[in-house]
């Protein structure tokens, strides 16, 4: 699943200039937002288990706190660079603002294979990592959370070594926390679950119903199996499903449940036999006929070379950043709507919020409170989306840039330049 050649930060920026151009935003405006308030690039360096040291690339990016403090995840993945964490803190300043949370957007990553770590070396990646940034990171400042290759545990190593250097408990440094020390109920599978709100609501529009549809899915993880499993409970056959060792087919539609437990014993997708399955390709997947593409993987997985294959009839954008500027233009033309990433998947943004709202006040939720405030907020947003992309003949996701834009843009004139 690599990525293409593609230079992610430009690529991002694509998108709000198609966005800018279509309500002829001020190039001030434009220009402020092409650029990240700050970057920090940071040596990691940790003990190997062996004894040796062994040094890793590690940044913390501000793309903007002009309506909040920053909130992004961190990313560990051997592909991070800077130019793809920029891109990614320029995404969530985008989707904050789309769902008007008063926040920021951020992101982080080192450029560790985890798969190569023992779990005590991923402890002291983190601590290291989290010392290096500790400046640019607070409950005020900026609000890490997982993304790939981070979870749970790893955002409890965060908050331990904040909350030692700063010689007190600071649950709200970061979201995405274990339950037991100020996590929220609902924050591991909330991307997911928020990607279901959304697709049902596109379906009612269209008038679709999921028992009839089929779908096909591009990663099994903490996105992909969580959106998968909706999809499965409300009927919709699952045809294919690709991680990043390979991937299986059956027309007869895949049993997730069956293949949620196989996961959960460390077994690879394409290790699973059944009848019916077979092994398939990344290039198969999206040439599946089916109504709804699933890219819950990585960025740029649907470009160029394989746009013109895909047979759908919907994208529902699981991934950040999964569909490139050339291959929606080639989307328009099959009449195939992608339902952008910054809307589709911004469950999990929108309940770190409410995780960093429940830390503040000490006071926490209960599941019933977290999905219905998060449908409520993700409904909001796509019927603003929905009803400017139909008044404006827009694009799904050129509206949601419009709508989070012009919010950015009222935010920067407000509040005047400094100094
Ligand atoms: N990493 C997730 C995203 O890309 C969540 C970020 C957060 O919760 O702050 O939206």
């Amino acid at each position: 699943m690599s990525s293409l050649d593609i230079n992610p930060f430009k690529s991002a920026k694509k998108k709000l200039n198609i966005a800018a151009e279509e309500i002829n935003l001020d190039q001030n405006i434009v220009n402020y937002l092409s650029r990240v308030e700050r970057a920090l690039l940071v040596s990691v360096p940790i003990k190997r288990d062996n004894g040796d040291l062994e040094i890793f690339q590690g940044y913390r990016v501000h793309h903007s706190t002009i309506r909040g403090p920053a909130k992004g995840g961190i990313r560990y993945s051997p592909e991070v660079t800077l130019d793809e964490v920029k891109a990614l803190a320029f995404l969530m300043t985008f989707k904050t603002s789309l769902l008007e949370l008063p926040l920021g957007g951020s992101k982080g990553g080192i450029r560790v294979d985890t798969k190569s770590l023992s779990i005590n070396e991923l402890e002291r990646l983190t601590r290291r990592y989290t010392a290096e940034i500790i400046n640019m990171i607070g409950p005020d400042i900026d609000i890490p959370a997982p993304d790939m290759g981070t979870d749970a545990q790893t955002m409890a190593w965060i908050m331990d070594t904040y909350s030692m250097q700063k010689g007190r408990t600071i649950p709200g440094v970061v979201t995405g926390k274990p339950i037991e020390i100020g996590g929220s109920v609902g924050r591991s599978g909330a991307t997911g679950t928020g990607m279901f709100y959304i697709l049902k609501a596109m379906c009612n529009k269209l008038d679709y119903r999921l028992k009839n549809m089929s779908a096909v899915i591009q990663g099994f993880g903490k996105v992909g199996s969580i959106i998968a499993k909706h999809l499965y409970d409300h009927g919709v056959k699952i045809i294919g499903i690709m991680e990043s060792t390979g991937g299986i087919y059956s027309s007869n539609g895949l049993n997730i449940e069956a293949l949620r437990k196989w996961k959960a014993q460390n077994n690879e997708l394409k290790d699973y036999k059944e009848n019916s399955i077979k092994q398939i390709t990344n290039e198969d997947l999206f040439a599946t006929p089916c109504d709804i593409v699933v890219p819950a993987a990585t960025e740029n997985q649907i470009n160029s070379s394989n746009a013109a294959d895909l047979d759908c009839k919907l994208i529902l954008e699981g991934a950040n950043s999964p569909t490139t500027s050339k291959a929606d233009k080639i989307l328009e033309e099959k009449d195939i709507i992608a339902i952008p990433d910054i809307l589709a998947n911004s469950g999990g943004v929108c309940v770190s919020y409410f995780e960093y709202v429940q830390d503040i006040n000490a006071y926490f939720w209960n599941l019933e409170r977290i999905n219905n405030e998060m449908r409520n907020i993700l409904l909001k947003a796509f019927h603003e989306v929905y009803t400017l992309a139909a008044e404006r003949e827009l694009s799904l996701r050129t509206a949601a840039y419009v709508i989070a834009v012009s919010r950015i843009a009222k935010a920067i004139e407000l509040r005047g330049l400094f100094p």
